[in-house]
């Protein structure tokens, strides 16, 4: 054992070699240091589980790994040929150009977030996207904060604190990532009340669950789960009038925000806080980066005094959306204003794209890559907490598994490890890929990763 360890390559050995050199160069030689005592030390713990040292090679390849994954670009970015436009964990919706570069724009200098130029005292971020939202949705007062879970968080400890929430029983739910409404009910100081069952809800249940404590109704969107059958649920709008008879704020959680309507594109209709408020809840919840299409926001719209509660509770602050967000967020909400919110926002773009276009293309990619391909038809999903089960038809390149040694999941595991990763989706032994959630710039980069993997 004692020589297994002399034939360690010595610290400065490894600093020697030409490819850890040039890692030192591009970051810094303490940077890099560490990199290089931490993999010995790992080496020596091989050693003392028995096994012999590993080469200078060996290790410098290992040094080189970490530092690539560790320090480059993050997020890297990749190939979503999976077909779900809003994609959670490649990040949901991608901007638009207007809105990457006021983004940019915001992210590179100073700006009037909270100043007036006009009188030159202190401004409020809020006050242009709450007119826009105001607008678009019909409602009294708006705020933005950091995402929708927060939204949520805030709007119930602002407006319920150490009261009674009444939720369908059927709507006590989780919406993904730990993101579960009795928890988030919890931390807001509010009491959870659950009424009725998991699939049936009436009014009346709402109705005699009502006490003199009661701090809110909440109404919260099935985002990613679909209830069928044997079901009834009260209307936002018979929910309404029974608070407004009890003087009782409704409040309602929509998920995704979306404020086109979903049946022009073929699908089941999404609801839209334009509704939500058109029916007369008191507050609105929704996400800026579902089917909005902007980025990372929470947005909460409705009435003004309320509204004007939730914006001065201390958390408010703890959970502000930051500049380069708002910035986005304002330009993705003037593309609706601009009613160009279906050229414009990519995630319309591809909801709406035709079933001829994404049939070419993936012709195309097939004509290109040949082998074991070929085109079938097949669906996209929305994803992303919203329209669960809905689907849109597309046009798929199929990659035959067996081709290669191990199947489809080596196939998928190589096509991850192209520059750009592309990530598709295993069907019965078939890596799939769908156009329609790949930018067409993109067309080339995939093509030569699918040749590559094959
Ligand atoms: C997605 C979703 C949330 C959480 O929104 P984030 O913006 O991801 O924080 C909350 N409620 C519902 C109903 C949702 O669908």
């Amino acid at each position: 054992m004692e020589s297994r360890f002399r034939d360690l390559p010595s610290v400065n050995d490894v600093l020697d070699d030409e490819r850890v050199r040039h890692l030192v160069r591009e970051y810094s030689h303490d940077a890099v240091l560490e990199l290089v005592r931490s993999e010995i030390d790992r080496a020596r713990d091989v050693i003392r589980n028995g096994h012999s040292a590993p080469e200078l090679n060996t290790l410098v390849e290992a040094i080189r790994e970490r530092a690539e994954s560790g320090w480059r670009r993050l997020p890297t970015p990749v190939i979503n040929a999976t077909g779900v436009i809003l994609h959670t964990n490649l990040g949901r919706a991608p901007l638009s150009d207007d809105a990457i570069e006021a983004m940019r724009a915001a992210s590179e200098g100073y700006g009037d977030l909270e100043f007036d130029l006009e009188t030159g005292r202190r401004g409020s971020r809020q006050g242009r996207v709450a007119d826009i939202l105001c607008q678009l949705t019909g409602a009294e007062a708006a705020l933005v904060v950091n995402n929708n879970a927060s939204a949520v968080l805030l709007g119930l400890a602002a407006v319920a604190h150490g009261k009674e929430v009444i939720v369908s029983r059927g709507e006590a739910v989780e919406i993904g990532g730990g993101f579960r409404i009795p928890d988030v009910l919890r931390q807001s100081g509010a009491t959870l009340v659950e009424v009725g069952t998991t699939n049936k809800t009436y009014v009346r249940d709402f109705e005699a669950a009502i006490t003199d404590n009661t701090g809110a109704i909440l109404s919260v969107h099935a985002s990613n789960f679909r209830v069928a059958g044997f079901t009834h649920a009260p209307s936002l709008r018979e929910l309404v009038e029974l608070g407004a008879r009890s003087v009782i704020p409704v409040l309602h959680d929509l998920g995704s925000g979306c404020l086109l309507d979903t049946a022009r594109f073929g699908m089941a209709h999404e609801p839209m806080p334009q509704e939500s408020i058109g029916d007369g809840a008191s507050l609105a919840f929704f996400s800026g980066d579902k089917l909005l299409g902007g980025p990372q926001a929470g947005i909460i719209v409705g009435r003004a005094d309320l509204v004007s509660v939730v914006s001065k509770h201390p958390l408010a602050r703890a959970v502000r959306i930051d500049k380069g967000s708002l910035a986005a967020l304002h330009m993705t909400l003037v593309h609706y204003l601009k009613d160009e919110a279906t050229t414009k926002i990519p995630i319309w773009r591809m909801i709406s794209q035709s079933a001829d276009s994404l049939s070419k293309r993936a012709a195309a990619w097939q004509s290109v890559v040949g082998g074991p391909t070929s085109v079938v038809s097949g669906h996209s999903t929305v994803g992303g907490g919203s329209l669960p089960g809905e689907t849109l038809p597309t046009s798929l390149l199929s990659m035959d598994g067996t081709a290669v040694p191990g199947g489809a999941t080596v196939l998928a595991t190589r096509l991850r490890g192209c520059t750009p990763p592309i990530i598709g989706r295993i069907e019965a032994e078939r890596v799939m890929l769908d156009p329609r959630t790949v930018p067409t710039h993109l067309d080339d980069a995939l093509v030569r990763g699918v040749i590559e993997s094959l």
